[in-house]
């Protein structure tokens, strides 16, 4: 009896062997299978995990499986507290019924999707990112599509009134993506291959959200305040400049870099600097130009300290990034230039250079916004520079700070009468603008200790401070937009 039951067995597990062998994807039949079948090719089942104390941002790598819908209802019950899912590399989905599911989930309960630096999602990933309410891809991240394929016929054998291509049209409906986009990703990669979303099919298909996006704007201020760009000193800062003129390509926007040196007053020494402009042309005033612009340069290394300037100035240029990402998805009526200065700290050099040498006719620079630290305060207070000179943006800025309850828009700095407070007018990039007569609004915080000090870190970002400034910054401008003239 035992014998016959050893060779049962003996018969049982041979049968399965060659069973698997000869049909592997009968592994992809169960949940408890699926992984072991993952891990052969090199891949694992998607898990989702925590980065950060605060755990609004929930992770998520590998690939959807048939367990993936209750595991995520678990994490997401467990801490409710999840505002983003952050898609660090989502290969695809081996379960599209469970895919779906876990992805209405997602947007039931209001979950915001995020492609971070160096991320990538594809296939059935791309269909769960496409749940997020607001919806970010960073200019590094990458997000792929392809049609399906069945055990005979592929997706476009099948006529388009097909029951097959139903549940996948239904979906998209659901979360207000064009219908246009399934038909696209069909035609671009068969099942067995992957296309790469261009910036530009990633604006056409809906694929991110047009609002400000927080996850973006807070993440490339942390790339520009790394150890790794070195405190952005002019002259040393070509990984900045790097990185905003891939990210204003990556936009589709005209981009041009003005080239300059100059004599550094302090040492003698003769410089150079480079700005980085990108231009978005108005829809309709296009002849009509705001310069919407920040210093990226910094104080570089002092000896062997990196002087980081999270504040000063990653997070003005990660607004004018962020506005840049806004704007392109969102036309303006007048022309917008993003300018990125260089050489600021050094003299405001950049700006001098780019008023003396603009890209369009000055008396089509009709407007200039500036941003200098703009990422902390402890009174949540900041002020708005120019109105004093330009009166005519006050009450604009009055009306729209009454929504922002957490924030304290003060105006001053401005008036050279005024003793009590320093005058403003000429000590960031408006200086040069307003020398030419070009009006101009800076917004800035008052100085904290931390100013031009190698402590001047992204933890000493107020995140809530930050994201209210720069909303308060994108309404403005789209209330300015709509002047005529401006
Ligand atoms: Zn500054």
């Amino acid at each position: 009896m035992k014998k016959i039951l050893v060779r049962l067995g003996i018969a049982l597990v041979v049968l399965v062997g060659i069973l698997v062998y000869v049909f592997p994807q009968v592994l992809f039949l169960f949940p408890f299978t699926q992984k072991w079948a993952l891990q052969r090719e090199g891949s694992q089942v998607a898990t989702f995990y925590f980065k950060n104390e605060a755990k609004d941002s929930l992770w998520m790598k590998g690939v959807i499986y048939s367990n993936t819908l209750e595991d995520l209802k678990a994490v997401l019950n467990k801490h409710p507290e999840v505002t983003t899912l952050v898609m660090e590399e989502v290969p695809g989905s081996i379960d599209d019924e469970i895919n779906l599911l876990a992805s209405r989930v997602l947007r039931n309960r209001d979950v915001n999707t995020y492609i971070p630096r160096d991320g990538w999602v594809a296939s059935g990933g791309t269909d769960m990112f496409l749940a997020g309410t607001e919806r970010a891809i960073h200019p590094t991240a990458r997000l792929g599509v392809h049609s399906w394929a069945g055990m005979e016929k592929v997706a476009t054998d099948y006529p388009k009134d097909a029951e097959e291509h139903k549940k996948y049209l239904a979906y998209y409906k659901e979360m207000q993506i064009p219908s246009r986009f399934y038909w696209y990703t069909l035609e671009a990669a068969p099942a067995d291959s992957i296309h790469w979303m261009t910036p530009v099919e990633i604006h056409e298909y809906k694929v991110v959200t047009p609002e400000l996006s927080w996850n973006s704007l807070l993440d490339l201020q942390k790339v520009l305040a790394s150890d790794a760009y070195a405190g952005r000193g002019t002259g040393a800062n070509k990984l900045a400049q790097n990185l905003i003129e891939n990210h204003f390509r990556g936009l589709g926007l005209q981009v041009a870099t003005q080239e300059f040196s100059f004599e550094d007053e302090r040492t003698g020494k003769k410089q150079s600097g480079k700005n980085i402009i990108g231009t978005i042309q108005g829809t309709k005033y296009p002849s009509s130009y705001i310069v919407v612009g920040a210093h990226y340069d910094h104080m570089g290394m002092v000896g062997d300290t990196i002087y980081n300037g999270a504040d000063d100035n990653a997070s003005g240029t990660a607004a004018v990034l962020e506005l840049a990402r806004f704007f392109s998805k969102n036309p303006p009526e007048h022309s917008i230039i993003f300018a990125a200065f260089d050489a600021e700290e050094l003299g405001l050099w950049g700006s001098k250079h780019f008023v003396k040498h603009p890209p369009v006719a000055e008396n089509q620079l009709n407007l200039m916004l500036n941003f200098d630290m703009i990422s902390r305060n402890d009174q949540n207070e900041i002020y708005v520079v120019g109105t004093h000179q330009y009166p005519k943006y006050r009450p604009i800025l009055e009306e729209i700070s009454k929504n922002f309850t957490e924030l304290k828009v003060s105006f001053g700095h401005d008036d050279p009468n005024d003793q009590t407070k320093d005058y403003w007018m000429q000590s960031s990039d408006n200086g040069p603008f307003f020398a030419m007569g070009i009006p101009s609004l800076t917004f800035s915080e008052e100085d904290h200790a931390d100013y031009h000090q190698p402590t001047d870190d992204i933890q000493n970002t107020h995140p809530v401070y930050y994201k209210n400034v720069v909303a308060l910054i994108a309404r403005t401008l789209v209330a300015i937009d709509q002047l005529n003239p401006l």
